[in-house]
C-alpha cells in the first residue's frame, strides 16, 4: 500500500527543509518532500569539485544573521566555522596622482566594499581620504551607514563628490553587469544592502552571528532531513506530481487534504498563465589553478571593468586546507529566458512585477491549505536566514 502522507513540501531548499523538520519532529506528521534536483540544499548545495576543492554549486554563500532564533535552530545540524566576509574592488587605476596604500603592480587598485573610510583613503590618499572621511562622519553624525542613493542627495559639493566617486567605481558598473540597469533604476533595497559605511568596519556584513557550516552546507541539510517522518524523493518534479484545480488539490491524482509547502516559482506553478515573472539568472566560470591561492580575499568584486561582477575562492571561506590547488569562480549574470537547465537566481523586484506576482498569490490563496514559501515562491530577495526565520515562522502557525 502507498505510504500516506499528512504534509507534502515541494523543495528541498532552506524553505523547504525547515518546514519539513518542524512539522515531522514538532507537528508528528508524515512529511513527503519533492525535490527537482538530484540533490538537497537548493541554491545553498556545495560539495566537492573534481580536484576536491569544497565549491558552492550556485553561487558563493555566507551565512548571516541576527536573529538568535535562527542560528539556533540550525546550529543543531552543523557546527560552525567562524569566518567574517570580507570584500575588496578590484579597479583600474584611473588617478596615477593619487598612489594608493594598498598599490598592485599592474596599474589597478583595491579598496574594502563596502566602501568605508579606510576606502576613502585608498582612492584619495591618506590625508585627502582622513579629511573626507571627517566630513562624511560629520554629515552623518548619528548614523553608521548611508546608502548610495541617500549619499548622492546631499548638496554639499565635496560630498556629492564622494557620492559621484563611490557612485562610478562601485555601483553603476556593476549593478549594470549585474541587473542591466542603473542602480536608480532598480529597487533601493537591492543597493542599501552594500552601504557606504561611515567607520572602518571591512567586514560585508555586520550580524551578530556569521560563520559557514563547518562540514558545508549539503550535509547540515542531509542531517535536518534525516527524520523517520520525512520522506524526501530527489530527481523529482512536483508539478508531474501535484494538480491543482477549482480549490482542490491533487497529489497523484488522489485529493491531497493536508498542507502543501511549496518553494519553487510561484508562476511555474500555475502554468504561466499571466506570462513569465522575470528574473536574472548567472553562468558560472570555474577555474581550478595549481596554486595555493589565487586572490587575497573570498570574494573580490570587479566593480569597474570585465565581463563579470566577481571572483570568489572558495578555500578562504570554507577553511579547507589543500595546499596546491584552489578553485575559483566567476559571475556572469545575463536576463533568465526559462530554456531548460536555467535557474531563476534573482528576483527583478519592481512595481510592475510585483503586481504579477500578486495575480499568482491570488491564485494561490484560493488553495485554503497551499502555502507559497521560499525567495522563489514569494518572489523576493531573501537571504538565507530570512527564508530560515519565514519557515520557522509559517509552521508556529501550522503546529
Ligand atoms: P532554493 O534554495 O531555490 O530552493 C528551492 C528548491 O525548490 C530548489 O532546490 C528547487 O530545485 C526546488 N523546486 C522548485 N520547483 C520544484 C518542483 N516543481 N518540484 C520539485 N522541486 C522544485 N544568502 C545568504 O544568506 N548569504 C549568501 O551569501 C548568499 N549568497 C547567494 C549567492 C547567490 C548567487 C544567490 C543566487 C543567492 C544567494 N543567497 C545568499 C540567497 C540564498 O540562496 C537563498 O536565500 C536560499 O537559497 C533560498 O532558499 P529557498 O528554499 O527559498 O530556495
Ligand atoms: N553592488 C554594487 N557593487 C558592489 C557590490 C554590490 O553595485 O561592489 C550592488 C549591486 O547592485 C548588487 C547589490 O549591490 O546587485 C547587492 O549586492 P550583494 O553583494 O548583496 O548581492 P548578492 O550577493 O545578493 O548577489
Amino acid at each position: 500500500m502507498m505510504k500516506q502522507y499528512d504534509a507534502l513540501v515541494v523543495g528541498a531548499g532552506y524553505a523547504g527543509a525547515v518546514t519539513a523538520r518542524r512539522l515531522a519532529e514538532d507537528g508528528g506528521k508524515q512529511v513527503l518532500v519533492l525535490e527537482r534536483r538530484p540533490h538537497v540544499a537548493g541554491n545553498a548545495c556545495d560539495g566537492p569539485d573534481g580536484a576536491g576543492v569544497l565549491i558552492h554549486f550556485y553561487g558563493p554563500h555566507i551565512f548571516h544573521t541576527n536573529d538568535k532564533r535562527v542560528f539556533d535552530y540550525l546550529s543543531r545540524f552543523t557546527k560552525w566555522r567562524r569566518y567574517q566576509h570580507k570584500v575588496i574592488a578590484n579597479l583600474p587605476r584611473d588617478n596615477p596622482e593619487v598612489v594608493p596604500p594598498r598599490k598592485s603592480t599592474d596599474g589597478r587598485f583595491f579598496f574594502p566594499v563596502p566602501f568605508n573610510l579606510d576606502s576613502l583613503k585608498n582612492a584619495f590618499g591618506e590625508q585627502e581620504g582622513a579629511r573626507l572621511g571627517q566630513k562624511l562622519l560629520d554629515a552623518y553624525p548619528a548614523q553608521s551607514q548611508v546608502t548610495i542613493l541617500e549619499l548622492r542627495q546631499n548638496p554639499d559639493p565635496e560630498i556629492a563628490a564622494i557620492a559621484d566617486y563611490v557612485y562610478e567605481h562601485v555601483f553603476v558598473h556593476y549593478t549594470m553587469k549585474q541587473w542591466g540597469q542603473t542602480p536608480e533604476e532598480i529597487d533601493p533595497s537591492t543597493t542599501a544592502r552594500v552601504p557606504v559605511r561611515l567607520s572602518r568596519d571591512g567586514r560585508y556584513f555586520q550580524d551578530a552571528y556569521q560563520g559557514m557550516p563547518l562540514d558545508g552546507y549539503t550535509p547540515m541539510f542531509e542531517r535536518m532531513l534525516d527524520h523517520p517522518n520525512i520522506t524526501v524523493e530527489l530527481g523529482v518534479d512536483a508539478l508531474g506530481r501535484l494538480g491543482l484545480a477549482d480549490g482542490v488539490i491533487k497529489l497523484d491524482g488522489a485529493p491531497f487534504n493536508g498542507p502543501v509547502i511549496y518553494t519553487g516559482q510561484a508562476d511555474e506553478l500555475f502554468g504561466f498563465r499571466f506570462g513569465p515573472l522575470p528574473y536574472r539568472t548567472l553562468d558560472f566560470g570555474y577555474e581550478t589553478l595549481p596554486q595555493d591561492f589565487f586572490q587575497s580575499h573570498g570574494t573580490v568584486n570587479y566593480t569597474v571593468d570585465g565581463d563579470f561582477t566577481r571572483i570568489t575562492e572558495f578555500k578562504h571561506l570554507t577553511g579547507q586546507e589543500m595546499p596546491g590547488v584552489t578553485t575559483i569562480m566567476r559571475e556572469y549574470s545575463r536576463a533568465y529566458t526559462g530554456k531548460a537547465g536555467e535557474i531563476p537566481y534573482y528576483a527583478i523586484i519592481n512595481p510592475e512585477n510585483n503586481a504579477l506576482y500578486a495575480k499568482y498569490a491570488e491564485l494561490a490563496a484560493q488553495y485554503p491549505g497551499l502555502h507559497l514559501l521560499g525567495r522563489l515562491a514569494e518572489y523576493k530577495y531573501y537571504n538565507m536566514d530570512a527564508i530560515a526565520a519565514r519557515a520557522l515562522e509559517l509552521t508556529d502557525k501550522m503546529l
